[in-house]
């Protein structure tokens, strides 16, 4: 098991260190901090964002994205940075895009790599997240078959005919598809093997690193990861450029996290997915939004009315531009909105499981 997990990154190490440089937008945020934003030209499904945290002797990680293979190009682009090992890694929270690269640090580095996590993760990652691979395998096959036939008519996803210039992207994006297929045929998600409940302190020389749960949020077990002398947050996807995804979320709860978030002294976030944030700014306008949703859905329930009333009755007009301004992932506002509503309403009337 050992030594197949070894000459099997040996086999993936030398075309990649070719690709070092072409899936990541390296930032460096302070001496030794990096964040690794995913470029959109990528040569692989990549999914989250990660933070780099170079110590005396050791890298720590911070989410491990949708693939092994993304993994490993941020595997490369650490080797340029540093030869010291990969000795943590971080899983903000249980989503594939998140976790599912674990496996490219184990048994890499000698004396092996400690992977941390919130207890809460630790349990969703056995109970959502590895389950999720085979689901995505017994849905993708059909996908791509029908993504396919749709291109051979010269059809896109929604059934429009696609232009001579969209028809190269689309047929790229399938090609992506197939090959994060053959990676979810080869999955083994590696699972936490350091849970804490509230705090971790890691007592490097060169920094303390700190890394943090406060109460659920975008899971029931978001971790953030906050370096006091750098003034940086990394927050998984308790923040994201535009609105969070909030399938899992709690949103009365969220907002705690938020406020008692804001109340850290940071200058920069790396967040889950979009660029760098300066300050806390975005912060308070997501934490605004959530709050208003929260109270909006509170005193409809309290009057009575059904989720389908409540949805009309809700309005968040106020924040629609604020959010939209970033053209990337503001596009997202309304359906953001109504799932984060569709939970609150659920957090309201006491239905929501964990
Ligand atoms: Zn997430």
């Amino acid at each position: 098991m050992r030594t197949s997990a070894v000459s099997l990154l040996a086999l993936f190490l030398l075309p990649l260190t070719a690709a070092a440089g072409d899936a990541f937008e390296l930032v460096q945020v302070a001496d030794g901090v990096y964040a690794a934003i995913p470029k959109p030209t990528a040569p692989m499904a990549i999914g989250s964002n990660a933070a780099i945290i170079v110590n005396e002797s050791d890298v720590l990680v911070v989410d491990t994205h949708l693939t092994p293979s993304a993994a490993r190009a941020l595997l490369a682009e650490i080797a340029a940075l540093t030869d010291t090992p990969v000795r943590y890694v971080v899983n903000t929270h249980w989503h594939p895009d998140h976790v599912q690269g674990n496996q490219a640090y184990f048994n890499v580095f000698p004396g092996g790599t400690e992977f941390i996590s919130h207890h809460a993760t630790r349990e969703d990652i056995q109970k959502k997240a590895i389950p999720s691979v085979r689901d995505q395998l017994d849905s993708l096959p059909q996908q791509i078959a029908q993504a396919e036939e749709q291109l051979a008519r010269g059809l896109g996803p929604d059934g429009e005919p696609l232009t001579e210039e969209q028809k190269p992207q689309r047929r790229q994006q399938i090609e992506r598809q197939k090959a994060y297929l053959a990676e979810l045929r080869q999955m083994q998600v590696t699972l936490p093997t350091l849970t804490f409940e509230r705090s971790l302190i890691l007592h490097k020389e060169r920094r303390p690193i700190h890394i943090l749960f406060f109460f659920k949020g975008h899971t029931r077990g978001d971790a953030v990861v906050y370096l006091p002398q750098e003034k940086v947050l990394i927050t998984g996807d308790l923040l994201t450029a535009g609105l969070p995804f909030p399938r899992d979320s709690y949103p009365a709860e969220w907002v705690k996290t938020l406020r008692a978030v804001a109340g850290l002294d940071f200058a920069q976030a790396i967040p889950g997915h979009g660029p760098v944030q300066q300050g806390k700014e975005h912060l308070e306008l997501v934490t605004q939004v959530f709050e208003s949703v929260v109270e909006q859905v509170r005193a409809a329930v309290a009057r009575g009315l059904t989720l389908e009333e409540t949805k009309k009755a809700v309005d968040l007009e106020a924040f629609r531009e604020a959010i939209m301004s970033d053209p990337v992932y503001g596009r997202a506002f309304h359906s953001r909105v109504e799932g984060t509503l569709e939970r609150a309403y659920l957090e309201a009337t006491g239905e929501l499981q964990d």
